[in-house]
């Protein structure tokens, strides 16, 4: 049985980054940047005030002070968006504006709260230093720099970086449509009254909540039956999607017939993987589209999902390493199991000045949904391990943004 390291790598190598497009900036919230960009312009772009006040000569206020004040008339304004209609001549003020344009031959701004202003005049009791309160051209970034590197994600601080240089739109890879089925005879949609044996179709929503949330986009093309000629036919559909993701129907049962629809059809990766839960887990090509085959168990299709479908998808947008954040975290129980296979727990951690403390979020079988939904992340308990100790500590894998997510 091939390992969760072995498949991992396998898919990601499978996994090449898509087309690119370009897009709206405002559109691009997530997306991962597919050109480098450099600076066109300097920003700022001219000398500016970084205060409401007086743009001054510092010579004018050379030896001003509570006793010896002084006084300069205000001769003109500069109002944010506008440039002075003339240089500031000696032993004269401009009223100024923060962002405003500083005038020629001024070389200082004393702020508002540090003047008093008297029938078109303006008094200073301190002294100016040059250079006060004005921000210099290309003190942020200079023409020609370089601001971001294909591969970037983009978060909305490089989203306002671009808007800055004046980007209206940006290449970036597409998102890939991801085909969404699931399989069996006992699911009935939400919103419908169960029959005895029936169960609600929750991985449909799942899987589709966690293909949107990796900025990919989910069409849900319904539930196959268990039946070998309908399980061809939507998969088939499926292929005409950039990404095939189905749940169920992998396992030894007799009417799981999706493993044998690729095997048959396509080219089989591997049809499990040592962990606990997900071991089903199966991953093909088929008719030129991968397909990640996920157990039909809610937690195993969700935990496959994060561990190997995520990254991909992920990849296929262009960023080189997709995976959520990995921490360290101690454990607050003690926790055993039997060696040979991965374990995925899902767990509470909690934040706090001794560290990150880790405890199990419920029950571990692989159907209970109800700790899926309390924990915040997956330990990872290597194949070989037997037993956590109290106190011990162990790697996890986020399932929330409390910690924030890897970006770049
Ligand atoms: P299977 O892999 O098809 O044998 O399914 C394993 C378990 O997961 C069974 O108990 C199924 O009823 C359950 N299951 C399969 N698909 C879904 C689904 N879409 N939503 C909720 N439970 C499911
Ligand atoms: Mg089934």
């Amino acid at each position: 049985m091939i390992s969760v390291d072995e498949a991992r790598s396998l898919i990601l190598r499978n996994a090449a980054p898509g087309p690119i497009e370009s897009l709206p900036l405002l559109q691009s919230l997530g997306r991962v940047l597919a050109e480098s960009i450099v600076a066109p312009l300097a920003l700022p772009p001219f000398d500016n005030s970084a205060m409401d006040g007086f743009a001054v000569r510092a010579r004018d206020l050379e030896g001003a002070g509570p006793s010896a004040p002084v006084r300069l008339p205000i001769v003109m304004e500069v109002a944010a968006g506008f440039t002075a209609s003339s240089p500031l001549e000696p032993g004269t003020a401009c009223r100024i504006m923060t962002g405003s344009p500083i005038p020629l031959g001024a070389d200082a701004v004393v702020m508002v709260e540090q003047t008093q202003e008297d029938a078109g005049t303006v008094v200073f009791a301190r002294p100016a230093a040059p250079g006060q309160n004005i921000r210099l051209a290309g003190e942020d970034l200079m023409l020609g720099d370089r601001l971001l590197e294909a591969g970037t994600v983009l978060t909305p601080a490089r989203i306002a970086l671009l808007a800055g240089i004046g980007r209206a739109d940006v290449r970036v890879h597409a998102a890939p449509r991801v085909a969404i089925l699931t399989t069996g005879d006992e699911l009935v949609q939400p919103g419908t009254p169960l029959q005895p044996g029936q169960i609600y179709d929750s991985n449909a929503y799942a899987m589709a909540a966690m293909v949107a949330e990796t900025g990919a986009i989910p069409f849900i093309l319904g539930v196959i039956k268990d039946d070998r000629e309908q399980t061809r036919r939507l998969l088939e559909e499926a292929a005409t999607y950039d990404v095939i993701v189905t749940s169920g129907g992998v396992s030894m049962g007799v009417y799981d017939f999706v493993g044998e629809t690729l095997s048959q059809h396509g080219t089989m990766h591997f049809d499990r993987v040592a962990q606990q839960p997900g071991k089903p887990f199966t991953y093909a090509t088929l008719w030129g589209k991968p397909v990640f085959a996920l157990p039909g168990n809610p937690v195993s299709t969700m935990v496959c999902f994060e561990v190997y479908v995520r990254p991909a998808l992920r990849r296929i947008m262009g960023q080189a390493d997709g995976d959520r954040l990995r921490v360290w975290a101690t454990m607050q129980e003690p926790f055993s199991k039997k060696p040979g296979r991965q374990a995925f727990l899902r767990a509470v951690i909690e934040r706090t000045p001794e560290g990150d403390l880790a405890r199990l979020a419920g029950a571990q079988g692989s159907a209970i949904l109800s700790s899926m939904a309390r924990a915040n992340a997956l330990l990872i308990v290597p194949a070989e391990t037997t037993h956590l100790a109290e106190g011990e500590r162990v790697e996890a894998l986020t399932l929330t943004s409390f910690h924030q997510e890897r970006t770049c």
